[in-house]
């Protein structure tokens, strides 16, 4: 195990790594990424997204209801050698 451990539970650590967020409505089904600059302009960038703490904060653009999933995205770096043309 690497003893170094990489935390991302804060906004700021987020937008440092380059994890996006996807919000999927549980009310009408819509699912959409998440700007985390937009979330750290407006939260702050040691705001725990954590334990439902953000999912407290967003409304569904959609719907209008509060009953947000947020799920983590990867960092792009990290997925993009899936996504090689050959
Ligand atoms: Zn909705």
């Amino acid at each position: 195990m690497p003893d170094k451990t990489t935390t991302n539970e804060t906004l700021g650590d987020l937008l440092d790594q380059g994890y996006g967020l996807n919000g999927h409505c549980q009310n009408c089904n819509r699912s959409a990424p998440i700007d985390v600059q937009m979330l750290v302009d407006r939260l702050g960038r040691k705001f725990i997204h954590l334990f439902g703490n953000l999912e407290l904060k967003m409304r569904c653009t959609n719907c209008g209801q509060k009953q947000l999933q947020i799920n983590l995205a990867a960092p792009l770096r990290y997925t993009s050698r899936n996504d090689r043309p050959d």
